[in-house]
């Protein structure tokens, strides 16, 4: 058992969503499908990242209050259950926000800047110069979500790796600057030595990066090329069938890297019929892109089904959503309090004994 499991019951982790979007087979595979698995035996939070939504998506909030909600519908849709793990909303969360303006601290300016993810999102999302101040400050905030919860590991997607990193700084940083941890210190023993936040793991899901239906880019909620979680059986076969490959026809030796076989490796179940289908195609032994399309899409018309049932209970009951998220705030603002609490004694900043709590 580690030192945070002795601390603190079961070891904890956070992740979430930002709603940009509603959620497709790329957060099932890369972080959700993991989620579900660890419910028993961790302590989960699962933010909605509702703040981060406005750096792309200012003059649509409307759009970003639909989706957050939307995106627990998903949750609940997918197994994630309300009892178990905590559900809630980054911008009901104060101490997020008063530990991003002191982490922002913890990093040097061109470090936040250098960051890669940032770079891809605003290339593929035409930002241009445009972008607004607070669009590098959410990698910032992104510390602050993960950290106010002092998690042991972060269940994410490959593009998320960097921002992991540098939320590893900011513990690593803090822990040396205001708990004199040493700086050589192993990161599993920050915590054991005094810090006040354990250096998080990314726990990598199943598949790191699911590429989208256009086989050019990652599966993403805001380019265009995802299959949602929420689409009917019509609309996932319609999806499946755009899968471009460029091979012309069933005898043409087809390449088994492509993106539609990392859908029939990712979502066909039946792992001899894998192997079949990829020495098929592989050979061109008549074997058509057009079939291979309809035993994925019923694949993933399968993996759905279950989802679609436990929706059903949701659909147009915002209320009942609503509920479960503030039940969630009411949580996860206990947990950032106590951490906030611990942050502010640590690097000297006075401050009394606060409460939280919704009327
Ligand atoms: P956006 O287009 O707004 O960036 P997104 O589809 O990339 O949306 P995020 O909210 O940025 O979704 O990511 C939520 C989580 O899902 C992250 O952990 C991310 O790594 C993971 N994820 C997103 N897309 C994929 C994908 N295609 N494959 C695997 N994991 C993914
Ligand atoms: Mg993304």
């Amino acid at each position: 058992m580690s030192t945070l499991d002795a601390i603190e019951g079961k070891p904890r982790i956070l992740t979430g969503d930002t709603p940009t979007g509603q959620l497709h087979l790329g957060h099932w595979v890369g972080s959700v499908k993991r989620r579900v698995s660890l419910q028993d035996s961790h302590d989960c939070y699962f933010i909605i990242a509702n703040m981060h939504a406005y750096t792309t998506r200012l003059a649509k909030s409307d759009e970003i209050k639909r989706d957050s909600i939307a995106i627990v519908r998903d949750y609940l849709a997918m197994g994630i259950d309300p009892e178990k793990a905590t559900i809630f909303l980054q911008s009901e969360i104060p101490a997020i926000a008063e530990l991003t303006f002191l982490f922002a601290m913890l990093l040097p300016f061109n470090r936040v800047m250098r960051n890669p993810t940032l770079k891809t999102e605003i290339e593929l999302k035409g930002l241009g110069e445009t972008y607004s101040f607070g669009f590098p400050l959410y990698a910032v905030g992104q510390t602050a979500d993960i950290l106010a919860f002092r998690p042991v590991g972060v269940p994410v997607g490959e593009d998320q790796v960097p921002h992991l990193e540098m939320t590893r700084e900011v513990a690593r940083r803090f822990n040396q600057v205001f708990c004199a941890v040493d700086e050589h210190c192993e990161d599993e023993d920050h915590v054991r030595l005094g810090g006040v936040f354990p250096v998080p793991r990314a726990e990598i899901g199943e598949v790191g990066r699911l590429m989208g239906i256009d086989g050019v880019n990652k599966m993403s909620k805001s380019l265009n090329n995802a299959i949602f979680i929420a689409d009917d059986p019509k609309e996932v076969e319609k999806k499946v069938k755009k899968i471009f490959t460029g091979r012309q026809s069933p005898t043409e030796p087809g390449d088994t890297n492509n993106v539609l076989f990392q859908y029939v490796r990712t979502f066909i179940t039946d792992k001899a019929r894998v192997a079949e289908l990829e020495e098929k195609y592989a050979k061109g032994d008549n074997i058509g892109d057009g079939h291979v399309k309809l035993e994925v899409a019923a694949a993933v018309n399968e993996l759905l089904a279950p989802m679609r049932e436990r929706r059903a209970k949701y659909e147009g009951r915002d209320d009942l959503v609503l509920e479960i998220l503030k039940a969630g705030c009411e949580r996860a603002n206990k947990v950032a309090e106590a951490t906030l609490e611990r942050v502010k004694h640590h690097a000297n900043l006075v401050s009394w004994p606060r409460r939280l709590s919704y009327m």
